[in-house]
């Protein structure tokens, strides 16, 4: 019995021991790329990467929303809304009463930059007219979507768009969705703000929460400080005076359950300050800016347009209005809280969206209309260029040796004292976040061409005169949006000319008024159009103009038509060029004959 007890032992370790080398012979044999897989070995510790992080979370977020795409459309909500009769319903330009008070309307116009009088003559509830793309009608998002808490900042807002801006949002959301809004007070003054606010909150919205800031922060840390107390999956960051139009969440939100990293902004509407007219702004643009860190819009790319109502990429988001997981939101770190009042805000937090892993869309069938307003009402806080500083902070902590193109057209930011960067770099070094090289090449990679870092020169510039009356120029009068140009007598002063018979036409193929960023548009097709002041785009369209040397023709539009002028009322305008005309010749100052050469090479 021993005796074979002993021999089973011996074979069994026989046993073991054969298989013992075989399994080794055979790992050996196995070539070393998976050896990775079977060996225990960590040798190298794996690189973090905010990747895998984001793929453990993305199937967290999979597993929690998704499902099957339904239509989420309140049909019974819409069908009222259809049914409203009244003033400025659906979107159209309200009026005031015969009786209104001029006294009323001009105080409440100048604390608002908007007709805060006639927003008082508006049902809150106000039905606002469905002008998204036709096919969104027919677009379907997934059956859980994530909760959302909105965040309203608001300083001294006129109480009737604010209220709006709540029910809109209440109204037009589906309300197993919208966990609560925030109405976040950054310390207002005007006692309409305060008691009158809280009484109508308190009797008739159950989900709207006001938070009180002791002190001005602007709007940046008033966001901050309602993104802290949220609770829903989502955040939602609209202005003070929105409305939200018809199924504007579903857009917002299924492309954040798809990829938490995904921050998601709808389309921005215009409420006009003046009629309360709801209408559209255009069908999209991306996002831009240029090296002054002005807010600008680049076109949409032909494979967005092959899709209208597809979310699109775009660089930077416009400002106020998105949507971001909260979970993404404070993975980023928030907004940089050093930022102060308002300013570069909406480009710090899309870099970092960018730069460390995120993305952002547009979404077509999401839509919000935003008072944009006539004048800004709020004096100045009195600290300093504030702006600049924020500026200087953003570039410094985001867009590396790009800052450099920032600084040479603001030299004075060099000087500014951004404050501590400490933590928002450790933030970038933490994440793991790519360079401004990489947002340049990857995702503005069309920017430059429109906003080169460094802009080719004028192609003429300095007062432009008429041929037959040389003492007359054109003159730009106050240099303010919507004016006409006219002609004047000539400043002939050696130094310090009359800034507004100063013009550049620029490598953009616009003539531009010194100072303010406004240029010549003609935008009425009819006959001796007159030129007036509009914001600079840098699209030709309205604003292209060719300087023709040899006929000395200032010629406009790609239809192109002739500016001339009446001399004896100093009017200009366009007209169908002619060489029989004397007055359509025009002598501008300083013209850069070589860059003019090559016109048709420069630009698109
Ligand atoms: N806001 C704020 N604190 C400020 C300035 C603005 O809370 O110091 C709010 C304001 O009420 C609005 C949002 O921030 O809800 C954006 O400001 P505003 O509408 O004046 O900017 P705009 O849309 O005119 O660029
Ligand atoms: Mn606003």
């Amino acid at each position: 019995m021993k005796r074979s007890i002993k021999s089973l032992v011996k074979f069994l370790l026989l046993v073991l021991l054969t298989i013992l080398v075989t399994v080794i012979i055979f790992h050996r044999m196995r070539p070393p790329k998976d050896n990775r897989k079977y060996s225990s070995l960590k040798a190298v510790e794996p690189v973090p990467h905010v990747g895998d992080a984001h793929n453990e979370l993305l199937k967290k977020t999979r597993n929690k929303y998704g499902g099957k795409k339904i239509d989420w459309h309140a049909y019974d909500q819409m069908k009222k809304d259809l049914a409203r009769t009244g003033n400025g319903e659906h979107g159209v330009p309200a009026t005031l009463p015969l009786n209104y008070s001029e006294e009323m309307k001009e105080s409440l116009y100048s604390v608002n930059g908007f007709n805060g009088l006639l927003s008082d003559m508006i049902p809150l509830d106000r039905s606002v007219p469905d002008i998204r793309h036709s096919d969104c009608k027919k677009r379907l998002y997934l059956e859980n979507l994530p909760s959302v808490s909105v965040v309203v900042p608001f300083h001294n807002e006129h109480l009737s768009t604010l209220l709006r801006t709540a029910i809109s949002v209440i109204n037009r959301s589906p309300s197993h969705l919208l966990k609560e809004i925030f109405l976040v007070d950054d310390s207002s003054t005007k006692d309409i703000c305060k008691k009158p606010l809280d009484d109508y909150v308190a009797k008739h919205l159950p989900k709207v929460r006001v938070i009180r800031l002791p002190k001005r922060v602007g709007l940046i840390r008033a966001r901050l400080a309602g993104a802290k107390a949220a609770t829903g999956d989502v955040l939602i960051f609209l202005d003070s005076h929105t409305e939200a139009n018809i199924n504007w969440l579903p857009p917002l939100l299924d492309p954040i359950a798809e990829d938490y990293r995904t921050c998601v902004c709808p389309f921005i509407d215009v409420i006009a300050y003046d009629t309360f007219q709801y209408r559209s702004q255009d069908e999209g643009k991306r996002g831009a800016f240029d090296w002054e860190l002005y807010y600008k819009r680049l076109p949409r790319l032909p494979e967005d347009d092959k899709n209208p109502t597809e979310p699109f990429e775009s660089p930077v988001m416009a400002g106020g209005l998105f949507a971001i997981s909260s979970e993404f939101f404070w993975e980023l770190g928030g907004y940089d809280p050093g930022l102060d009042i308002w300013g570069g805000e909406q480009y710090e937090l899309s870099f970092k969206i960018w730069q460390c892993g995120g993305r952002m869309v547009d979404a077509p069938c999401s839509r919000v209309g935003h008072i944009y307003r006539k004048f800004a009402p709020f004096p100045n806080p009195g600290i300093g260029d504030f702006v600049g500083r924020n500026y200087r902070r953003v570039a410094e902590v985001w867009m590396d040796e790009y800052a450099e193109y920032i600084y040479m057209r603001r030299p004075h930011y060099r000087t500014i004292d951004p404050g501590n960067l400490t933590e928002q770099k450790a933030i970038r070094r933490k994440l793991n976040c790519k360079s401004f090289k990489w947002f340049m090449t990857n995702v503005a990679f069309d920017l430059v061409k429109t906003y080169p870092p460094i802009e080719p020169p004028d192609f003429a510039s300095g007062s432009i005169s008429n041929a037959v009356a040389p003492e007359l120029c054109i003159d730009a009068q106050s240099r303010s949006p919507d004016e006409r140009i006219v002609l004047t007598q000539c400043d002939t002063s050696k130094k310090n000319k009359k800034i507004s018979q100063l013009f550049s036409l620029t490598w953009h193929k616009d003539i531009r008024v010194k100072g303010p960023r406004y240029c010549w548009d003609v935008a009425n097709p009819s006959d001796k159009a007159p030129v007036i002041l509009y914001q600079c785009h840098g699209l030709h369209g309205n604003q292209l103009w060719k300087y023709d040397v040899n006929k000395k023709w200032l010629v406009h539009g790609g239809n192109p038509r002739c500016l001339d002028a009446d001399l004896s009322r100093k009017t200009v305008y366009v007209t169908t060029c002619s060489v029989n005309s004397e007055t359509q010749r025009w002598i501008i100052e300083n013209v850069n004959y070589k860059e003019l050469e090559k016109w048709d090479l420069s630009d698109t």
